[in-house]
């Protein structure tokens, strides 16, 4: 058993401990976590089980956000129709609040800042928040000020 992640044995949704098993699968390794050569690594279970009392389906097995997301490689920008849709989420934003030009967006888990330049684009000031340290700062590096952390009670006084 890993130390980077804990089995619950309650639902996440509604804390009853009335679980049944529904889907077995075989422990696997971290998605992202593609490697071109076979080499051991961590692998954690995927059983989903079924809440009995809210119908909450679930994998059970929490893994450390930091053993997810520091060394995250997703980049939103590379999935297909997010950036077209972002368009249409900022200018539906835009159009609707018409926020002053003062004002500040944050993306929590902003990822590569996609959504964040669309709405620097229209004129807004923004803030990223991603744990992804290399993602965070080419984010920053390409215009969109990301602070590499995880998003907390403390980094939200501090933005
Ligand atoms: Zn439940």
């Amino acid at each position: 058993m890993s130390t980077k992640a804990f089995h619950r044995t309650t639902c996440r949704l509604c804390g009853s401990k009335n679980l049944d098993l529904a889907l077995a699968y075989k422990p696997t390794a971290l998605c992202d976590a593609y490697v071109p050569k076979p080499i051991p690594q961590e692998v954690y279970p995927l059983d989903v089980f079924l809440c009995r009392d809210c119908g909450f389906a679930q994998v059970c097995e929490i893994v450390q956000a930091e053993e997810i997301y520091v060394d995250y490689i997703y980049e939103t920008v590379s999935s297909l129709g997010l950036v077209e849709h972002f368009q249409q989420y900022a200018d539906l934003v835009v159009s609707k609040l018409n926020p002053p030009k003062s004002s500040l967006v944050v993306d929590i888990g902003s990822n590569d800042g996609t959504l964040l330049k669309l709405f620097k684009a229209r004129g807004l000031r923004v803030l990223g928040v991603d744990p992804a340290r290399e993602i965070a700062r080419n984010a920053t590096a390409a215009g969109v000020e990301t602070w590499a952390e995880f998003f907390t009670a403390a980094i939200a006084l501090k933005s």
